[in-house]
């Protein structure tokens, strides 16, 4: 962008520093580590904190791997969310457009999200750079969060209150485009159905056993009946964890069903759930077993502020998009050449933007809002968006039509494109922090929207009181 106002005094700060945080995502990407498990992705972080003057409390919310750093003692407190888990089984190799695990079964980085925690410490750290440099009061915190794949981490860190003080709060997803993220999600709650029956010989003393197995079964065509009679958005989904053992000949004693329901909202999904555990105990009554559940996590759909999206918008607007480079576009066409064109129209149509063929690497911005998605999924930012104003940008990390969760993405997470993509949105969010600090009345409407949308529909924590996290000493059920 020859004519961008690169004077930003921000942008310069993001810029002086950023093959810091180019390498501290790369070392990420290579411990690739599960919810709750990313031990050695969380210890790297407090000394890129601190090393800039942030406060760094670590454990926090009773979370082993999650963090909060402040620095700043006074003024709004503008806050940066990071995530650093990886996924099951995406293992592979960078900088190639062929599917080469490094190591069969392994996890890997398939949602960008080495990226996504240290893109939020490169801009909470570039805020404080220049608030520290102009001398103005505010406060600016990075909240590492571990566990956003099937863990709520956030939903606990807000459940214990680490959000309360906060002003807004902003974060980013890497993505195949770069704009506004559009607030709409499911909430969604993660529950483990446990039934217990009796073990019997299944030939010689069938009917003195009761299988647990059966429960599993007849829960599992209940709710395929229900699907019939919800809203057409809900979406529920279930792995049997637990079969109760590989011998035929042996009455299941026990079986675990897991399931994940969603809903439009927090209200919604609460009637859901109470259907879906009414059939639990229904299946329990038909085949004289015990069921007992456990609610593992606790997604809130997003809330919006379209305040702050129309913010964060005139930001990257500012900034334009990221500037790729000949070879950046190359790989990225290589990579696209590993899914159909129905991925790439797709990933527009979900955005609202006209398709277009020939183009791999984003080159225009996705406005707030410009499209109401009709197929989507579930985020514990949600759980933050309700008690803060919260904004998510997309930052531009990957080819378009890269599909989410995929090795394609874990191959893209430390090209050059990735790290301009971060940086850029870095840039853009470190920028929409400033203004908000700096313009009190922006502030105001800010949290004025938040306070109208919470009048309107009160926040119904997905999260049940007695739930807890499921870390992994609690994992067995
Ligand atoms: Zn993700």
């Amino acid at each position: 962008m020859a004519d961008a106002p690169n004077s930003d005094e921000i942008w310069k700060f993001v810029e002086s520093k950023k093959q810091k945080y180019f390498d501290l995502s790369d070392e990420i990407w290579a411990t690739p580590e599960l919810n709750f498990e990313e031990y050695r992705s969380s210890a790297v972080q407090p000394a890129a904190l601190e090393v800039e003057g942030f406060d760094v409390q670590r454990g926090v919310a009773g979370l082993p791997t999650a963090i909060m750093a402040t620095a700043g003692s006074e003024g709004p407190i503008i806050a940066f969310l990071g995530e650093f888990d990886a996924l099951p089984d995406h293992s592979q190799e960078a900088g190639i457009a062929e599917h080469a695990p490094t190591t069969q079964g392994a996890p890997g980085h398939a949602c960008g999200h080495n990226l996504l925690g240290v893109g939020s410490i490169q801009a909470a750290v570039a805020l404080k750079d220049y608030l520290e440099k102009e001398g103005l009061p505010g406060r600016v915190r990075y909240y590492g969060c571990p566990a956003e794949e099937g863990g709520s981490g956030k939903g606990y860190m807000a459940r214990a209150g680490l959000f309360d003080d906060v002003d807004a709060a902003i974060t980013w997803h890497p993505s195949s485009f770069v704009g506004v993220g559009n607030p709409i999600t499911l909430s969604c709650n993660e529950i483990n159905f446990n039934f217990v029956g009796k073990s019997s010989h299944a030939a010689s003393s069938p009917h003195l056993g009761r299988s647990a197995l059966d429960a599993v079964e007849l829960m599992n065509v209940g709710v395929n009946y229900m699907r019939e009679h919800m809203p057409s958005r809900a979406r529920i989904h279930y792995a049997v964890t637990d079969t109760g053992g590989h011998a035929p000949n042996v009455v299941q004693a026990r079986a675990t069903v897991r399931y994940v329901v969603r809903g439009g909202d927090p209200v919604e999904l609460k009637s859901l759930v109470a259907r879906v555990m009414k059939i639990a105990e229904a299946a329990a009554m038909m085949t004289e077993t015990s069921v007992s559940h456990r609610v593992l996590t606790g997604e809130a759909s997003m809330l919006g502020n379209e305040t702050l999206e129309h913010a964060l918008f005139g930001q990257i607007e500012r900034l334009g998009p990221p500037q790729f480079s000949e070879e950046d576009r190359a790989f990225a066409q290589k990579i696209q050449e590993t899914f159909s064109t129905a991925d790439v129209k797709a990933a527009y149509a979900n955005v609202g933007l006209k398709p277009k063929v020939d183009v791999s690497l984003a080159d225009e911005l996705v406005p707030p809002r410009n499209t109401t998605p009709t197929m989507v999924g579930s985020t514990d930012v949600g759980n933050v968006s309700w008690i803060v104003p919260t904004v998510e940008m997309r930052g531009a990390t990957h080819a378009i039509g890269t599909p989410g969760h995929s090795w394609q993405i874990t191959a893209q997470g430390k090209s050059p494109a990735a790290h301009k993509g971060m940086e850029h949105a870095a840039k853009a969010m470190a920028c929409t922090g400033l203004e908000l600090i700096q313009d009190g009345e922006l502030r105001r409407r800010v949290q004025e929207e938040h306070r109208r949308l919470l009048e309107e529909t009160p926040f119904l924590d997905p999260i049940p009181d007695d739930a807890f996290p499921d870390l992994p000493a609690h994992r067995a059920k």
